[in-house]
């Protein structure tokens, strides 16, 4: 293991609304934070589809999830990753759901296409909540509410604890209040999720409250506000607790509704090239993949993904117009 200390970077975004967001490389990037190593760079680690798992130089693929730590000198992420790992599907170069970070000089249509996905992304998480799921881990998605909570099975403290037994002994904050303010553990690096809003937080450093960046990132969850009622109430203080609004951005708001000229960009990625060159119909694979991204906010992240969008959406048309007929 490499010995040199670095200095901790700054976090950046620490919200995350679903883990398959990890298909992006600038979200990968920022997990890195608070890693120890000096020995390898964690831009390179990003690259090649790894991110930090919150522990020691532990680190895991998002496409193959090998797990890989105590770097040295003179090891190179490319090769290593090959080696611990050689039927990564990343590493072999299929097709997969990555987002590279481009230059901002980008000036091919697929560099476009990245960096659109990247700011798509990044505005979204900024101004959009989360979309809370019915299930565990999943990305399927219910709406959320005071009366159902994104994830039921975890309104009890207790059960919530149970999902930290593989929390990362290094990270910043503990099971135990993290539990009390509402998260639940993803099993993904220090990545935590509440189970009223689903509303996650990752990148957590010493001396973070739990409750307080709860507050912070997602003051309109149900769970949040009673907390504070109930504080207020004991307090017997009759001051105002609403929460602050969510942190002030610098990512500019747009609309989730994807305009014809960045729909016909997604014909760019890798995964639409092929499905063209299988002899789908343009029309159909562009909005296919239209609604799939304004759901969503990320690509599909394989070929077998897409297809399945793709018959489905092909199934609403057909539907929606045997409806009209009768
Ligand atoms: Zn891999
Ligand atoms: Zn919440």
């Amino acid at each position: 293991m490499g010995s040199t200390a670095r200095e901790p970077e700054p976090r950046g975004e620490r919200r995350f609304h679903q883990l398959s967001s990890l298909q992006l490389e600038s979200v990968r990037r920022r997990t890195f934070a608070s890693w120890p190593s000096a020995s390898v760079d964690p831009d390179a680690l990003a690259r090649d589809g790894f991110f930090y798992m919150g522990e020691k130089d532990h680190v895991r693929c998002v496409f193959c999830g090998c797990h890989i730590g105590a770097w040295t000198p003179n090891d190179h992420v490319r090769t290593d990753h090959a080696r611990y790992s050689p039927e990564c599907s990343f590493v072999a170069g299929s097709l997969t759901g990555n987002i590279p970070r481009t230059p901002r000089t980008h000036d091919d249509d697929a560099g476009r296409l990245y960096a659109f996905l990247d700011d798509y992304h990044d505005s979204r998480l900024a101004h959009g909540r989360p979309r809370t799921r019915g299930r565990y881990q999943s990305d399927a998605v219910p709406l959320p509410s005071a009366e159902q909570p994104a994830l039921s099975e975890f309104a009890r403290k207790d059960t919530r604890r149970r999902t930290f037994s593989g929390w990362p002994k290094g990270a910043g904050a503990g099971a135990d209040p993290l539990a009390e303010a509402g998260f639940i553990y993803t099993g993904v690096g220090d990545w935590v999720q509440c189970f009223q809003c689903s509303g996650g937080i990752h990148t957590w450093r010493h001396g973070d409250d739990p409750w307080a960046d709860h507050a912070h990132f997602y003051p309109y969850c149900p769970f949040v506000r009673e907390h504070l009622e109930q504080r207020g109430g004991e307090s017997g203080v009759g001051e105002d607790l609403a929460p602050s609004p969510p942190p002030a951005s610098s990512v500019p708001s747009r609309p989730e509704e994807l305009s014809p000229e960045e729909t016909e960009l997604l014909l760019h990625h890798p995964i639409a090239q092929r499905l063209l060159s299988k002899g789908f119909d343009h029309r159909l694979v562009k909005e296919a993949l239209k609604q799939k991204v304004e759901t969503s906010g990320l690509m599909c992240s394989s070929l077998n993904e897409a297809l399945e969008i793709i018959f489905d959406y092909e199934d609403s048309i057909n539907e929606s117009l045997s409806e009209k007929s009768t």
